[in-house]
């Protein structure tokens, strides 16, 4: 009993010692954070708003996600994240990369490239694909125009392509989609030396980096799930309110944390700040990244699921990317035992398309024209559609852009630290980019 309670008492004035550190905001940089600065020996708090850890990745009580995720062998520092909360087991995993294109009709198109050392495995599957040899030597020349020179700062995708001279072809088989998946703007938009090097790191290194992983089951079981069970067992805090306001010290620090549930805190030796870019620079005007933070341009992302249909859909895939679906890209299987079918528009500003009906409609026709041939869809499909619209879903990759995005790690203000997907990460806003953020955040 005695022994007990010494044990008890050296563990208080061990955590006693411990610095501190508050994380605001339980998404995938908050949590990945919490976790770097618990094995880095700190006490951690994370303040949460909502009533979930994992931010926008999130799925409701039907199991279906808010917007399909996807991530690929390359997202080391996400992986990490999943080690730590026990769930990388619970993904669907390529061996390499592996696409499927459909096109409207049902024709399947498959990349399929064999068991050889990284870049040589996709150069062989592009000129495998069973498409004429004009079109295979076309992409071959595109794919090899990657391992070029990254163009200099301020140069668009499709101005890529120009000077590379990609054609037609190459660019919406091969990087439109890609382009969308990562950057989520269109190629007229996007940043090209962050959308190139990306692709140099996921097919450049080895043959896994470039494989795509799908969940199999639903997004909160992996991620809201797994951060409960991992913050129990490691004792960090959950701090079940919003923060309000960061208050200001005299000596340039900070003295305390306000919170919408009434309270105030101080005493910590750091605070995190891992929340979307305009709360961010909300609660911290008075640091230096908070003026330039106010200037990043969001991206929508628009899906529309439906339920499957009642026969075998004609493929296994989990993902596949729709060639003239537009304004959907992507058609995924939700996973979880309800196996919706569910549309992505990444980048989805489409101005004709405004209401929930008329992205429903969208979503009917496109369904329709993939699938209806082959599959005959029931007629109430389109009443039971459910939509989600994220219109901040990610921070919209151009080369504007990258001039506002502030480094993760400690900013001017003693003490303060920030990181999230808007970060400057060397990725696109991913949840790669905002795992490397929280990663980061103890060593630097
Ligand atoms: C529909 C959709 C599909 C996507 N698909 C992919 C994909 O396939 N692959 C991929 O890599 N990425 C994808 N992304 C992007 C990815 O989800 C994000 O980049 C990533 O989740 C961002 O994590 P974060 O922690 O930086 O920010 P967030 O997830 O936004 O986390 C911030 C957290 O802070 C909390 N918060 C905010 N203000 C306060 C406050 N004042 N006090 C306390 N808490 C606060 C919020 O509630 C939230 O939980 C997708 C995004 C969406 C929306």
């Amino acid at each position: 009993m005695e022994e007990a309670l010494v044990s008890a008492l050296n563990s208080e004035i061990s955590m006693g010692n411990r610095p501190s550190v508050l994380v605001i905001g339980g998404g995938i940089a908050g949590l990945s954070s919490a976790i770097a600065h618990n094995e880095a020996g700190f006490r951690v708090s994370i303040a949460e708003k909502r009533q979930k850890l994992g931010g926008r990745v999130w799925s409701d009580e039907d199991g279906i996600d808010n917007g399909p995720h996807v991530i690929l062998g390359c997202y080391k520092n996400f992986r990490r994240l999943l080690r730590a909360f026990g769930t990388e087991h619970l993904f669907k995993k390529q061996d390499t990369l592996n696409l499927t294109w459909m096109f409207p009709g049902g024709k399947l198109l498959r990349l399929e490239p064999p068991r050889l050392p990284a870049p040589i495995h996709l150069l062989v599957g592009l000129l495998k694909l069973d498409l004429p040899i004009k079109k295979r030597l076309g992409l071959l020349k595109g794919s090899v125009a990657l391992r070029r020179q990254l163009p200099p700062t301020g140069t668009t995708l499709q101005r890529w392509f120009e000077i590379q001279k990609v054609n037609r072809d190459t660019q919406s088989l091969f990087f439109e989609p890609l382009c969308r998946a990562v950057m989520n703007v269109e190629a007229g938009k996007a940043d090209a030396r962050l959308f190139l090097g990306t692709l140099r790191v996921a097919f450049g290194s080895s043959r896994r980096e470039g494989a795509i992983w799908c969940p199999t089951v639903p997004w909160s079981e992996i991620i809201h799930q797994g951060a409960e069970t991992y913050i129990h067992k490691n004792h960090i805090e959950w701090i079940h309110s919003g923060v309000t306001e960061i208050i200001p010290a005299g000596d340039g620090g900070l003295e305390a944390v306000s919170f919408r549930h009434g309270k105030k805190k101080t005493g910590f030796d750091r605070i995190v700040l891992a929340v979307p870019w305009l709360e961010a620079a909300r609660l911290s005007p008075f640091a230096s990244f908070a003026k330039k933070a106010i200037k990043i341009e969001a991206s929508p992302i628009v899906s529309v699921s439906f339920p499957p249909p009642r026969l075998p859909l004609p493929f296994h895939d989990l993902l596949i990317a729709l060639q003239g679906g537009e304004p959907f890209h992507f058609i995924c299987r939700q996973p979880g035992p309800k196996s919706w079918l569910t549309l992505l528009a990444g980048a989805a500003t489409n101005p004709h398309l405004r209401t929930k009906n008329d992205w429903v409609l969208a979503g009917s026709k496109c369904l329709q024209s993939f699938l209806g041939k082959a599959l005959p869809l029931p007629d109430n499909h389109k009443d039971l559609a459910e939509i989600r619209r994220e219109s901040k879903a990610t921070i919209a990759a151009t080369p504007e852009t990258a001039d506002f995005r502030p480094p993760p790690g400690p900013t001017n203000i003693k003490g303060l630290w920030i990181a999230g997907d808007w970060t400057a990460t060397g990725f696109p806003s991913t949840l790669e980019g905002a795992a490397k953020s929280g990663f980061l955040c103890p060593n630097l």
